[in-house]
């Protein structure tokens, strides 16, 4: 299988083709674990993530743009602003696949330019562009501005990825779009595109993906695109979205509201996906190369929060500006949604970073700040007046903290370093500085073991144990009970999401798929004939180890932990009231520890060697 990057130098606005050796992506396949690997190995130790020594890697996988179902996606990785360790996020829309057309299987974005800058790669030709007109603007006019000078205005054609003022700005909770609506939001890497001053790629071209065995490729994909066609959760989210899941995780009591301090909203309902389905959705959208269609594209008409025709919001999104902020009109959702895409922000840390502010607010009004600290940050609010429930505040936020004006040039840092710098650091609710997504580990316990252990700090896409511990899928779990089958469930996910996102293919049918399910198509595409089920595991784990690896190295980022509030309050409404994650954690990690072959969140020699990792030894001799 043949892998070409372009190996882009932004200080010298040049670029240089280089292949992967197929010995590294038997190895790695591609996406995320090869990005990961060429991370370890070429990002220095200890460097400030906003230099330019840092490098971004975005990459494909030998699936991208096969025409292999969900293989509509592209992986970014590199080392992040945010945590300090590795950083990595995936998108899907039209991205991945146009720059496998174009030329390219990735890019590794080095250096940095000294003006802005904007790329296009039309047919294996790259060109450099000045970004002087296009620096401060949003993420929408980016994108049409550029397809207007590429001559290429149909949305299905060629694909735009940019940052936005929030990236410009080097806010470490800033998100790198494509296909405008589209986010590589977790870990803050658009800051470094906006450190190097790289303002956006366009991707386009004729390239056809290299398929060694076309006929046992049809075969096999015919057969997984059956598999997940059918399973009853594709259903559910073509229908409803990601969004699908707000009641569904509001009833089990599990729902993060008012800053993680209860596990229900009274308003669910109002800002589900059954309610964005019948006030406000426009119509349904998928990424390339899939018949799900899970993407909202939504609409407000009137009123305040009138918005025109974009895409979402999702699920995380929802919860994050609503349940968390006690914001329970989803107009004012949608409203906030398209802002924070067009300025170009994670939504699940932004909306963590305003509840944190929130109650910070509270906190400041009550005398519990320190009074120096309360005083300064009244002054920094200005006119704002963080209540909760206070829609016109979070919009006003979201503005100021894009371009770093007032409290926002504290917000843009993302909720830990802003309730460390005001004397609270418990307000925010992070793991290893990555705000944590919508599902609260005092209700779904085996959720306490994957936030604890996620690589990339607090996330639900390395291990998604909702799937078991809710969803039933592939078997129903008790959320609350205390089971060591959930260990091995954690460590199963964590292993095969590295290698569903190093293919690199859509997490959606991971409820209906497990590793056995990709060896032939994946045989078919690479003529890799002796490849096996255990091989393609072991790959997986192979990459979860490279990742933890990078943070050993770095001296931080491997203790594995769980934020004070959700070990010690416990949840005072719902299902799961009165639990705490304590008694899940401790009893879950020493086993996942073993399960590893680690110890105190660091991977054991012998483990490296039994994965063929001798190389990076030194790191934990
Ligand atoms: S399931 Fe949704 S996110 Fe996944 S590939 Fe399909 S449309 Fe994209």
């Amino acid at each position: 299988m043949e892998f070409r990057i372009a190996r882009i130098d932004l200080r010298e606005w040049k670029a240089r083709e280089e292949k992967i050796p197929e010995s590294l992506l038997r190895k790695y396949l591609g996406g995320r674990g090869l990005g990961a690997y060429l991370a370890l190995k070429e990002i220095p130790p200890k460097i400030d993530p906003l230099s330019p020594e840092n490098k971004i890697y975005i990459l494909t996988g030998p699936l991208t743009g096969t025409g292999a179902f969900q293989s509509g996606r592209y992986h970014v990785v590199g080392k992040s602003p945010l945590t300090g360790i590795l950083g990595d996020s995936n998108s899907g829309g039209q991205f991945g696949p146009w720059l496998r057309f174009s030329g390219y299987d990735g890019l590794v974005i080095e250096g940095a330019s000294d003006e802005p800058v904007w790329i296009s790669i039309v047919d294996g030709e790259i060109e450099f562009h000045p970004a002087k007109r296009l620096w401060g603007k949003g993420v929408i006019h980016t994108e049409r501005v550029i397809r207007a000078e590429m001559k290429t205005p149909s949305e299905y054609v060629g694909s735009v990825l940019a940052i936005g003022p929030a990236g410009e700005n080097l806010s470490k909770i800033a998100a790198i779009m494509n296909d405008r609506y589209r986010a590589a939001g977790r870990t803050g890497l658009a800051a470094v595109l906006g450190a190097k001053k790289l303002k956006a790629i366009f991707v386009k071209g004729s390239r056809k993906v290299e398929i060694a065995d076309m006929k046992k490729f049809l075969e096999e994909s015919k057969k997984l695109t059956k598999k997940i066609m059918e399973h009853p959760i594709s259903e559910a989210l073509g229908k409803y979205g990601t969004a699908v899941l707000v009641n569904i995780i509001n009833s089990h009591g599990a729902f993060p509201t008012k800053n993680w301090t209860r596990g229900t909203f009274e308003k669910a309902f109002e800002i589900s996906g059954e309610y964005l389905a019948e006030k406000y959705l426009v119509t349904n959208k998928g990424c390339w190369g899939c018949a799900i269609r899970c993407a909202r594209v939504s609409k407000v008409d009137t009123g305040p929060y009138r918005t025109p025709v974009s895409e979402g919001p999702e699920y995380e999104t929802i919860w994050a500006f609503g349940a968390n902020t006690l914001i329970g009109n989803l107009e004012a959702l949608i409203k906030i949604n398209y802002l924070a895409n067009d300025l170009g922000f994670d939504t699940i840390s932004l909306g963590n970073t305003m509840s944190t502010l929130m109650e910070l607010y509270e906190k400041a009004k009550k005398g519990e700040l320190p009074e120096e600290k309360a005083k300064e940050l009244m002054e920094l609010l200005g006119d704002i007046e963080p209540t909760w429930g206070n829609a016109e505040a979070f919009i006003q936020a979201v503005w100021r903290t894009a371009y770093r004006h007032g409290i926002g040039d504290i917000m843009a840092e993302g909720a830990a370093r802003l309730a460390e710098y005001f004397g609270s650091p418990d307000s925010a609710i992070h793991v290893k500085g990555l705000e944590l997504p919508a599902y609260d580990p005092r209700g779904i316990n085996s959720m306490a073991l994957a936030y604890a252990t996620a690589n990339r700090g607090g996330c639900h896409l390395r291990s998604y144990a909702v799937s078991f511990d809710v969803l039933g899928a592939p078997k129903k779990y008790d959320p609350l009970a205390i089971d060591m089958e959930k260990v091995e469930l954690v460590k199963y996910q964590q292993d095969y999401f590295s290698v569903i996102d190093s293919l690199v293919v859509c997490k959606f049918n991971t409820f209906a798929t497990d590793h056995t399910d990709y060896v032939g198509v994946l045989q078919a595409v690479t003529g890799w004939e002796d490849l096996t089920a255990d091989e393609l595991l072991e790959i997986g784990e192979r990459i979860y180890n490279v990742e933890r690896l990078f943070a050993v190295r770095e001296g931080h980022g491997y203790k594995d932990y769980l934020p004070k509030r959700l070990l010690e309050t416990p949840l005072p409404d719902g299902p799961a009231a009165g639990k705490t994650a304590k008694e899940a954690l401790e009893a879950y990690l020493p086993k996942y520890y073993e399960l590893r072959g680690w110890e105190d969140g660091k991977p054991k020699p012998e483990t490296l060697k039994r994965l063929g990792l001798d190389e990076f030894l030194y790191i934990v001799s």
